[in-house]
């Protein structure tokens, strides 16, 4: 009947509000992509979500969203989703080991960290040996412990990645290439503060050099062009995201940045049945809360287009 993509804040939303009217829903959550759960599986202390005044970790909150949505009758498919066909109604959805014909669906993918290609940065450089993009799922590894780590990127990202990492690092240089902080002012204020964060303005890592792991960086500085070399033990990408959207190919209408259109002040997409939440759809907002809000929408939007087509009573 109804099947959902995805297993971040938007897809378990979506499969509570499906379950509980009845709808069954079939929720792929993922396996190889990443862990279910989504971005949230790979953050500290959650401090924005309503209803939780002392935050909550982003795992603690996805686990309950997830035993919610299984306590209303949704099935779980843990695998991937590796391609969708739209060209025949019902329409099917496959991963590896399942496929399920279905009447509607929500795409609920979310998005992934980016990576900037930077020599040395690349596969088989230091990709994975010192060099990741998620300071939070990495951090606490022992190459890291005391020693001076770099965070690309001026966003809340990169300054809540720097915060964390001053756990572990020596020092925690913040990298961005303009001269001023993309991140909201709270967060601003904390890397600013932070006796451990040096930020390095309008600058860029050039090159990352070391042996089996990272030992230097070099940085140059935009404006004047000069350049200067660090001892460096890691660098953290925290340069936005990519939607997860690949998998759809040419058969939905997506934005030039690859984030899926909808209809605005709803999850329809151009495919008739076919809805999208959370960071999937949203390259402005991106929060949490606003994920699980559209993952609500688009289920509600599915129940009523079931409806209207004599599909559910
Ligand atoms: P973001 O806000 O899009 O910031 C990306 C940063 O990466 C920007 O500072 C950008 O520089 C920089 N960047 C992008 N491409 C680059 C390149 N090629 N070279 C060098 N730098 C580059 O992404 P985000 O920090 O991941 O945040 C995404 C959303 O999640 C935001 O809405 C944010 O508020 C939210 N969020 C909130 C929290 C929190 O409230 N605790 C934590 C994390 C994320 P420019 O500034 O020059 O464009």
């Amino acid at each position: 009947m109804l099947t959902i993509i995805g297993s971040g804040p938007a897809g378990y939303t979506a499969a509570i509000y499906a379950a509980r009217a009845n709808l069954e829903p079939y929720l792929y959550e993922g396996f190889f992509s990443g862990p279910a759960g989504g971005q949230l599986m790979t953050t500290t202390e959650v401090e924005n979500y309503p209803g939780f005044p002392e935050g909550v970790t982003g795992p603690e909150l996805m686990d309950n969203c997830r035993k919610q949505a299984a306590r209303f009758g949704t099935t779980f498919l843990t695998e991937d989703v590796e391609s969708v066909d739209f060209s025949h109604y019902p329409y099917t959805v496959r991963g590896k080991s399942s496929s399920v014909r279905t009447n509607a669906i929500i795409i609920a993918t979310g998005a992934a960290a980016k990576r900037l290609d930077i020599a040395g940065t690349r596969d088989g450089e230091f990709w994975q040996k010192g060099v990741t993009a998620c300071a939070v799922c990495d951090g606490a590894m022992p190459i890291f412990r005391n020693q001076p780590l770099f965070v690309i990127g001026g966003g809340d990202s990169a300054v809540e990645e720097s915060v964390f990492l001053t756990k572990f690092a020596s020092i925690v240089y913040l990298v961005h290439r303009r001269d001023q902080l993309r991140a909201s002012k709270i967060m601003q204020t904390r890397a600013m503060n932070h006796p451990k964060i040096k930020i390095l303005w309008d600058s860029e890592i050039t090159k990352v050099e070391g042996d089996s792991v990272v030992r230097r960086v070099v940085v140059e500085n935009v404006k004047t062009k000069k350049s200067h070399d660090y001892d460096a033990g890691g660098v953290f990408f925290a340069v936005g995201h990519n939607p997860n959207t690949g998998f759809l190919g040419d058969q939905i209408a997506l934005h030039p940045n690859g984030y899926i259109k909808v209809e605005p002040g709803s999850c329809r997409t151009n495919v008739d049945m076919v809805f999208a939440a959370g960071d999937a759809q949203d390259h402005i907002y991106r929060q949490a809360i606003t994920a699980a809000g559209s993952g609500c929408m688009a289920a509600i939007e599915a129940e009523r287009a079931l409806l209207d087509k004599g599909l559910i009573m």
